[in-house]
């Protein structure tokens, strides 16, 4: 591939996610294998505003496609959102050679990759979040691998509930989506799920408990996803669920927030095979002369979108359109953001009602 490309640079940015080490491996195998040189820049965009890079060999990223967390380390760096923040970040991209940026992290750093593109360093996003809430993409890296952890530790706690007919109420991470309490309460058969996204009974699920304790189950778990509190406008809403899950069913309740435990890790296979087929997919788009992209899979197939569009997607897909907000795409193009939006939730709320389905 002949490429104007002499060096690139590859950051994490955002909350962290397992994988993210597979995917910056990823991007530095991929780039060094068609003769292009790596900086890895430290603390997301931060090592770019105040200069933290090094050149990468191909040694500097080995034995870390299994590791947690993200070696190249994460910042929330609010001084790359101002103007001057980012002539500095694009200052240090000239000054280092740098000819193009692999950012992986969330929203919010894809915003960066498109202030970097139009200001002339070509970028491309990789969507890494245990969230899952990236809607131009079904899967993001990082999500496999929190659900299982989530998967781990639900068992353990059913384990105790069984034995001593006692129900747990688990907050599980996830931001506003509930993709992780979702597909980690049906893999542990949870008697009640409750996710943003879908209305939640909670009297008639309360009767339903109350009958499969007649019946004689003695395990019980609930997963609430972290965002639902907020939602409700109760913070305590998972804690105080608990208590009055307890009053109503007569069953011992325990609480359980597992938090970050969610969010490190070593990345699942699935986790690592994501990340080494968007970080060397990135490399592609950039090194072909493509910029402002976030990759992503849909339909098991690996693609690209443009980051605005994406980012209005997303917002569609979470009901926080905002006026002018799809004024530059056509027709068809609204009318497909609306489909993709629709097919997403209908998934959701198919895996919902079987979750439903097999609860008691
Ligand atoms: P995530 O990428 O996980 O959504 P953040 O929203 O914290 O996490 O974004 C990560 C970083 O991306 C921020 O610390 C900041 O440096 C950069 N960033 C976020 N929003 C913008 C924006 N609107 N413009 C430019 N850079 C941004």
């Amino acid at each position: 591939m002949a490429t104007k490309f002499r060096r690139i640079g590859v950051l994490t940015s955002g909350g962290d996610a397992p994988g993210m080490n597979a995917a910056v491996r990823a991007v530095t195998r991929a780039a060094l294998d068609k003769g292009v040189e790596v900086m890895g820049i430290y603390e997301g965009y931060k090592g770019l505003v105040h200069p933290n890079l090094r050149k990468f060999t191909a040694r500097d990223v080995s034995n870390i496609v299994s590791r947690g967390g993200t070696t190249l380390l994460s910042d929330r760096c609010l001084e790359f959102k101002e103007e001057e923040g980012m002539q500095k970040a694009i200052k240090t991209c000239k000054d280092n050679q740098i000819d193009g940026i692999i950012a992986i992290g969330g929203d919010g750093t894809f915003r960066g990759a498109t202030d970097l593109s139009v200001r002339g360093i070509p970028t491309i996003g990789i969507p890494a979040t245990i969230d899952n809430d990236i809607t131009s993409t079904e899967y993001s890296i990082g999500f496999d691998t929190a659900v299982n952890t989530a998967v781990e530790l639900i068992d353990k706690l059913r384990d105790t509930c069984e034995s001593h007919a006692r129900c747990n109420v688990v907050e599980i991470m996830g931001r506003n989506a509930g993709w992780v309490a979702l597909e980690a309460g049906i893999a542990t058969g949870a008697s009640a799920i409750v996710i943003n996204e879908v209305a939640f009974d909670e009297e008639k699920v309360i009767n339903e408990i109350i009958e499969a304790k007649k019946s004689g189950k003695r395990n019980f778990i609930v997963c609430i996803a972290e965002g639902v509190p907020a939602v409700l406008g109760d913070k305590l809403y998972s804690e105080n669920f608990a208590k009055r899950f307890e009053e109503k069913t007569g069953i011992e309740t325990k609480f359980v927030r597992p938090a970050h435990i969610l969010r490190g890790g070593n990345p699942t296979m699935r986790d690592r095979l994501l990340a080494t087929q968007l970080g060397s997919e990135a490399v592609k788009l950039l090194l072909d002369g493509q910029s402002d992209l976030v990759v992503g899979v849909r339909d098991d197939k690996i693609v690209s979108t443009e980051i605005g569009y994406a980012l209005k997607l997303d917002r569609m897909y979470k009901g926080t359109l905002k006026d002018g907000d799809l004024d530059k795409y056509t027709n068809v193009q609204v009318a497909e953001m609306k489909i993709y939006c629709e097919k997403r939730n209908a998934d959701l709320r198919a895996l919902y009602e079987m979750a439903y389905e097999m609860a008691h």
